[in-house]
């Protein structure tokens, strides 16, 4: 870790104002600095601006309005951990919320850092002098990408754990920039390319997260494998939200993360449906997440470990929710 570089700090009070000061050249949000912090102290991102969040009235909201619930991007994790109503109504992102980081961190963390923040590669988040001796890489500072040096790509995972809760849940994400505000899903938040990962055009930020009340009878849940127990990245992330008619599986989302540059929502879901919740139709949701999940040496730990352990992480959450009692 290194000192701070200079940079300016700005603190709006509006949106209005914020909006201007992210108009300055290499000026970026700040949320609770819980991911960008380290990532300046390692000298990896240098912003000349930064524009503090934390001041604009109004962007912490927890809302339920008409259809849908209003998250504000301001909002932290612990009040997301610890809202008795949002636990009812979306148990899988409150649980999500609450397997981020330890309880010091989630209770600066925010709903929009946490969706923003950066992907994450063994070889990229170290210290300079680190990445300066392995000669930089593709992301930074280099010109090869040490994870597949044949490739042009950057392959860093994105491993925010509330992405795949909310994709599970059909989200929307509400951003506001130079352009006007604008809705867009979850999923087109993010590309797959781990240099650079968000669709945000220069100046843009999310202002809100909708999320969709399910229609009764939806069971949701979240369920997250890391190295360690505590306060560690996901080796992979899965959500689940489904429907049962009967035994039968009658709707069915899957949100993953932690396995490719941007989060998922599984495709295909609906060749599982009309089937009981049986080791077939495991077997079979099993398959299509390990097609879909493309995780690369990125991390410690076996590329082709992590997708096992998706993969099993998906089909173990399927099958206690189908199994618990209705909700
Ligand atoms: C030890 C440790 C463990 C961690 N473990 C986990 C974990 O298990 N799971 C997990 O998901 N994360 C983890 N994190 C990462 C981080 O703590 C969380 O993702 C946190 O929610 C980030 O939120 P923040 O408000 O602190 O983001 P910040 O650090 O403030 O911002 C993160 C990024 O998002 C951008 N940004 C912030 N707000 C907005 C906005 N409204 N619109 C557009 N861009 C925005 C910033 O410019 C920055 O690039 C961990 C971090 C540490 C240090
Ligand atoms: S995947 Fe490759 S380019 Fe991307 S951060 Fe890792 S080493 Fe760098």
């Amino acid at each position: 870790m290194t000192g701070l570089a200079d940079l300016t700090l700005r603190r709006p009070g509006t949106l209005a104002e914020a909006q201007a000061a992210l108009g300055a050249d290499g000026a970026r949000p700040l949320g609770g600095g819980t991911d960008l912090l380290p990532s300046l102290r390692r000298g990896i991102l240098r912003p000349a601006v930064l524009v503090d969040l934390g001041g604009i009235a109004g962007l912490d909201g927890v809302q339920r309005e008409a259809g849908h619930w209003r998250l504000g991007a301001g909002v932290t994790l612990a009040r997301l951990e610890r809202d008795a109503a949002l636990a009812a109504s979306l148990p899988a992102l409150v649980q999500a919320a609450a397997r981020v980081a330890g309880p010091g961190h989630r209770s600066a963390a925010t709903l929009g850092g946490n969706l923003c923040q950066n992907t994450r590669c063994v070889y990229y988040n170290q210290s300079a002098w680190w990445r300066a001796a392995n000669g930089g890489c593709l992301k930074r500072d280099g010109t090869v990408c040490h994870v597949a040096p044949q490739g042009t790509r950057c392959h860093a995972a994105y491993e925010g754990d509330l992405a795949a809760a909310l994709l599970a849940l059909d989200a929307e994400v509400e951003i506001a920039g130079p352009g006007g505000a604008r809705r867009c899903a979850l999923q087109a938040l993010y590309r797959d390319d781990g240099a650079a990962h968000l669709t945000l055009a220069p100046g843009e930020l999310v202002v809100a997260v909708l999320v969709p009340l399910p229609p009764a009878g939806t069971r949701s849940g979240f369920a997250k494998v890391s190295a360690r127990a505590a306060m560690d990245f996901p080796l992979a992330s899965v959500a689940v939200a489904l429907r049962l008619d009967g035994a039968r599986l009658a709707a069915l989302a899957v949100g993953l993360s932690g396995t490719n540059s941007r989060p998922l929502r599984l495709q295909d879901t609906n060749t599982l449906l009309g089937r009981p919740v049986d080791d077939e139709l495991l077997a079979a949701l099993g398959k299509l997440v390990a097609r879909q999940a493309s995780p690369m040496r990125s991390t410690v730990t076996a590329a082709h470990h992590r997708r096992l352990v998706a993969a099993a992480t998906a089909q173990r959450l399927l099958r206690e929710l189908a199994q618990a009692g209705p909700p």
